[in-house]
């Protein structure tokens, strides 16, 4: 990386960043398309959050990428918020020429999911009621579901969030029940997604939220666990023949929809897929 004094700065604000893959991700679409940028990450404590808006503003940032734990209070710092981040209410990219923010998570769910096949007019179930499951639940009514169903542990928090996403009016039918349910729904399912953490890394070959014979070929299955890449639910979605979608995809389209919202470029995606990937040891 050649840093000169023309050198546009972006990065990522959180609380812990050591481990983020998004440098790397980033760093490699710039010089794959001879862009005189660099993407940092810096450890924000909570407490320094709005000092960090403010100098990042003065010292002529261009964007930022935000994670665990700023998403949410980061909005109280920015001029204007997405429609879609707004609902959601948490944000985790912030660009610097007009102070507003966006949640890239949802849209780079909904892009992994469309690899495979459209979510327009599709019925989907989606295990899990936190952030990320609040994050795609959203983007998945802007684009069209026909139906979704939020199957959760803590049903309270299902319930909330399905009348949330009702209360949007992107999506006519949304419902909400425990997760110990999943398999009546699975027959009527197009499209699956996890959003809980079953399966991560270290804990792989646990009992995953459904099996193959609940599954059915006609089906796409998403995972947003991604390490491993092939989860014990993928694995069982595959068994079934249905299209598993990996839950690296997630990761690399969020930052690719980060990636033109600051510049206005049409991301690499194959190259911050590698980047990604080497990153992740996948
Ligand atoms: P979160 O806000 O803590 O939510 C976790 C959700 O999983 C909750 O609904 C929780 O249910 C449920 N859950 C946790 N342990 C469970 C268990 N043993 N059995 C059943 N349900 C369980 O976390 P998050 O931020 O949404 O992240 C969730 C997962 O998505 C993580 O694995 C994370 O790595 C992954 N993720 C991936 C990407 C990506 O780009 N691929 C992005 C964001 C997140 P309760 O409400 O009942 O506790």
């Amino acid at each position: 990386m050649n840093i000169k004094g023309s050198t546009n700065i972006v990065g990522l604000i959180g609380h812990p960043v050591e481990h983020s893959f998004s440098p790397p991700m980033h760093n490699a679409a710039f010089k794959a398309l001879d862009m005189d940028y660099a993407y940092v990450a810096f450890d924000v404590d909570p407490s320094n959050l709005k000092s960090a808006i403010e100098g990042a503003k003065s010292l002529n940032i261009k964007g930022f990428n935000v994670t665990i734990p700023h998403k949410i209070g980061v909005m109280d710092f920015l001029d204007g918020i997405d429609e879609v981040a707004e609902l959601i209410g948490a944000v985790n990219t912030i660009d610097f020429k007009d102070m507003k923010g966006y949640n890239t998570d949802g849209i780079g769910a909904v892009k992994a999911i469309e690899e495979v096949t459209s979510i327009k007019g599709k019925n989907i179930v989606i295990a899990g009621a936190g952030g990320a499951s609040r994050a795609i639940s959203f983007y998945i009514a802007k684009y069209g579901a026909d139906s979704l169903t939020i199957l959760n542990r803590n049903i309270d928090k299902a319930q909330k969030l399905a009348r949330d996403v009702s209360e949007s009016g992107l999506i006519g039918n949304v419902k909400s029940d425990s997760i110990n349910d999943i398999n009546s729904y699975l027959d009527d399912a197009d499209i699956l997604i996890n959003t809980t953490p079953i399966g991560m890394h270290p804990n792989v070959d646990v009992e995953p939220i459904a099996t193959a014979d609940h599954l059915h070929e006609d089906m796409a299955v998403f995972d947003a666990v991604y390490n491993p890449n092939e989860t014990v639910l993928l694995k069982e979605a595959i068994k079934a023949g249905a299209k598993p979608v990996y839950g690296i995809k997630m990761l690399l389209y969020q930052g690719a929809e980060s990636f033109r919202i600051w510049t206005g470029e049409n991301p690499p995606v194959d190259v911050m897929e590698n980047a990604l990937r080497d990153t992740l040891n996948l």
